[in-house]
């Protein structure tokens, strides 16, 4: 499956987290430690969105594998910024390899990212998919889990809910129409950060005003502690915390 960050803090070059950390995003796309069984190589894709001073995040992504593009490195070391989610993806069987697949999804404030498979799909999940409006299924970003688990999500945000609960809720329904899935979400509004664990691994780092939360710690830093499965992790640059899913 995918790997995922993001990152709240004082603003750093894309490059620190992309390429330049010993486990960067680069290297978990084609050196991942921990896929849990999810595929071997994070190939099918990336993307990396953060915040600029001011105005909604700003977003790149391709279908391309990270370690291929030759516009990323330079643009990430020029690129500094004190919010950012990235992910790479290994595409699930059956879906497409496209652009538009791949993490972070966006919508105002909103980047969000899903590492992970929706048993069944798409049947599992028809009668869920059908609750939303039938505007949201026509302008889907790709016919994939991912997109239709961010459709879910982006809905609970436009009625209001918070973003925990927005996560929370969704991990709960999906996984009663679609047991066996694996769910971990990943979503900022480049204040805070909203992470579940549902099946794949997930790290956090905290402390010194940073905080940064990666599927695979991004270096031996001592600080890193993985979050245990079934979890839901809020953090800002104050630090994690963490509850069991299901008590969220
Ligand atoms: N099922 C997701 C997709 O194909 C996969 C995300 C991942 O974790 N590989 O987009």
């Amino acid at each position: 499956m995918c790997r995922h960050l993001a990152y709240l803090g004082p603003p750093l070059p894309l490059s620190r987290l992309l390429f330049e950390a010993p486990h960067a995003l680069a290297r978990q796309s084609w050196a991942p430690k921990d896929m849990r069984g999810g595929g071997t190589i994070n190939a099918d894709g990336f993307g990396v969105g953060w915040y600029p001073a001011d105005g909604p995040p700003v977003r790149f992504r391709s279908e391309r594998p990270m370690w291929s593009d030759p516009s990323l490195p330079g643009l990430a070391a020029v690129t500094a910024a004190g919010a950012v989610l990235a992910a790479v993806r290994s595409a699930t069987e059956s879906m497409p390899v496209t652009s538009a697949a791949a993490a972070p999804f966006a919508e105002g404030p909103w980047l969000f990212s899903h590492n992970g498979v929706v048993a069944g799909w798409p049947d599992a999940v028809t009668a869920l998919a059908a609750r939303l409006p039938t505007r949201d299924l026509l302008t889907l970003d790709a016919p994939t889990d991912s997109a239709l688990l961010w459709a879910l999500v982006r809905h609970r945000l436009r009625a209001g809910e918070p973003p925990e609960q927005a996560v929370a809720a969704t991990v709960a329904e999906v996984g009663a129409a679609a047991p066996g899935s694996r769910l971990n979400l990943l979503l900022t509004d480049g204040a805070r950060i909203v992470a579940s664990t549902g099946g794949h691994a997930l790290s956090v780092r905290g402390g010194d005003g940073c905080v940064l939360v990666s599927s695979e710690p991004l270096d031996d830093d001592p600080g890193w502690r993985a979050v245990p499965d079934g979890h839901l992790l809020v953090a800002d640059a104050a630090g994690p915390h963490l509850t069991p899913l299901g008590r969220a």
